[in-house]
Order: structure tokens, then sequence, then C-alpha cells
């Protein structure tokens, strides 16, 4: 484009572009590595019940230590591993650890769901069906235990393909959660036709609650709203106590973030859950 505005016939050698496709390229070969050699790691975030202070569950999310790069974020191959489509292998994966771990804890009597994030091409993928069910029937987990995270970035792509898959997943009996809820194009419309069962607060609604009354007023008016449509509201990154309090008392159920504790490996969340009791207290 730039070479055709300054009249020139050839393409402009773009090194920033260039950088990038490099980058994406030695990442996806290290990323295909790191599958095969095993060096991706589940961490769980426990989520909290912000009335009894209890663990009812804890999100899944994938770490990466790389031995010569050191700790490489979701933001850097989360992206990568989708554009190369990795993420059907990183998926897989996933479930199997999530279900196998999620299986044991409630095979030691400790009443907790694990929550596991989908890219929106998961979930056009048709062979994704299968790996939950399969990963079901090895494991012994039963689906009412697994939290699937969704993003509304999934309706963009194909709307109707996204309804029908969820269709799909609450008729197998998986819990659906709205993730990072209030960031992406939500139309309301066709919300009240999901079968879902939770919304999540993004972070970014949280983070300033307490000195921001424009956040206040959306965090307060989504609760409302998630409630009147019977459905459980989750608030992520809660880093202080206040933060949880002022939820609280509007009546968010669930809160998660560092003022709790940071995404850990399983033993972090088991001794957590011992300590702090499990299960949803059905108040009358
Ligand atoms: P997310 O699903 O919204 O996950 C919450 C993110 O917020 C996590 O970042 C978590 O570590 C971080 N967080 C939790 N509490 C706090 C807090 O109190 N303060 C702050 N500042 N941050 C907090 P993480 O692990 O870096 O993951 C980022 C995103 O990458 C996730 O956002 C999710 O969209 C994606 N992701 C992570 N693991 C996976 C995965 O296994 N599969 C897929 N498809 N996506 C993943
Ligand atoms: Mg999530
Ligand atoms: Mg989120
Ligand atoms: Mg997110």
């Amino acid at each position: 484009l730039q070479a055709r505005k300054s009249g020139q016939p050839w393409n402009v050698y773009d090194a920033e572009q260039e950088q990038v496709f490099v980058r994406h390229h030695l990442l996806f070969g290290k990323l295909r590595e790191a599958l095969i050699k095993q060096h991706l790691r589940v961490h769980y975030q426990p989520q909290i019940d912000l009335r009894t202070g209890r663990v009812l569950g804890a999100e899944a999310l994938t770490r990466w230590m790389d031995p010569d790069s050191g700790m490489i974020p979701p933001s850097v191959f989360i992206p990568v591993a989708e554009e190369s489509g990795l993420i059907r292998q990183l998926t897989n994966w996933l479930v199997d650890e999530c279900m196998r771990d999620c299986a044991a804890w409630r095979r030691q009597g400790l009443d907790l769901h694990v929550s596991i994030n989908l890219s929106a091409l998961n979930l056009l993928d048709p062979a994704l069906m299968g790996v939950l069910q399969a990963g079901l029937a090895k494991t012994g987990l039963h689906a009412q235990y697994v939290n699937l995270e969704i993003t509304e970035s999934c309706f963009m792509a194909s709307p109707e393909r996204a309804m029908e898959v969820i269709g799909r997943m609450h008729d197998c009996g998986f819990k659906l959660s709205i993730d990072d809820f209030g960031t992406g194009y939500s139309s309301l419309s066709y919300m009240k036709n999901l079968p879902i069962d939770e919304l999540k607060i993004d972070q970014s609604f949280v983070r300033n609650l307490l000195n921001n009354q424009g956040d206040q007023a959306i965090v307060s008016s989504t609760i409302e709203l998630a409630h009147n449509l019977q459905l459980l509201v989750v608030a992520e990154g809660i880093e202080n106590t206040a933060t949880a309090d002022w939820l609280c008392s509007r009546g968010c159920d669930i809160g998660q973030g560092y003022s709790f504790a940071r995404p850990e490996p399983a033993d972090a969340l088991v001794a957590m859950a011992i300590r702090r009791g499990t299960g949803r207290d059905m108040v009358a």
C-alpha cells in the first residue's frame, strides 16, 4: 500500500512485519516442541464463594516454562497457538489434564469444579465434543463439574455455529461461562437464548472498582442482569479485600483474584480447599 502511494511498483520491505512473522514462526516451533516434551503446566486459580469464603472450584490457566527463555505468558503463546492451529492440541492436552485433576480432588472429598478456557477456534472444531466426552470417560468425572469458559468473541465469526455447539455442550451436562464479560461484542438479545450458567465480569471493571463510579455502575448492573437471567456472577481480578467486600455487598456470588490466590500448581489449590472448605451453601 505504502509502495503504491509513493508511486513505486515494488513492495516496501517492512522490517517490523517481518520481525512479527519470524517471532511467531519461532514460537510456533517451540510451542509444538513444548507440547511434545510436556513443558506446559496447568496452574489453578481458586474461585471463592464471596459469602462463605469457601473454595468452589478453580480456573485452569496454562503455564509455559521454556528452558531457554523462561516463562512465556499466555498473552504471547495463546495467539500463536490460535494462528497456527496448535490450539487444538493444547486444548486436548488441557482438557485431559484438568479433568484428571478435578476427578482426583473429588475422590478426596473436595467439592470442586474446574473451569477451562476455550478459544473461539475450539468451538469451530468438530472434534471438540469428542475430546470433551473422551476426557469424561477416561477420568470418570461428571460433566456438571466442568465449566467451559467462552468469550463473546466466539460469537463473532459464526454466531449460529457457536450457538449450536454451546447447545450441545449444555445437553451433555457441561456448565458454560461467558468470560471477560463486557469487553467484547455482546448482544443481550441472544444472551437470553443461550443455555449459559455464569457470567465472569472482566477484571478491567474490577481493578479500580472502589475509585471509579463508572465501573461501580457497570458492575452493579451486570450483577443484577445476571441474577435476573438466573446466572451466577464471578468477578475476576480482585486484588484486595475491600473490593471483595464491596462485591459481596452487591450480591456478587464468586470471586477470583490475587487477593485470594494467584494461579498455582494443583497442590496449592488442594491445600487452600482443605483449609477453607468447599461446596456451595444453599441458603433458604
Ligand atoms: P482469563 O481467562 O480472563 O484469565 C484470567 C487472567 O487474569 C489470568 O491471566 C490470571 O492469571 C489473571 N489474574 C487473575 N487474578 C488476577 C488479579 O487479581 N490481578 C491481575 N492483574 N490479574 C489476575 P493469564 O494466566 O496470564 O491468562 C491470560 C489469558 O490467556 C486468560 O484470560 C485466557 O483468555 C488466556 N488463557 C490462559 N490459559 C489458557 C488456556 O489454557 N487456553 C486458552 N484458550 N486460553 C488461555
Ligand atoms: Mg478465563
Ligand atoms: Mg477473563
Ligand atoms: Mg481473557
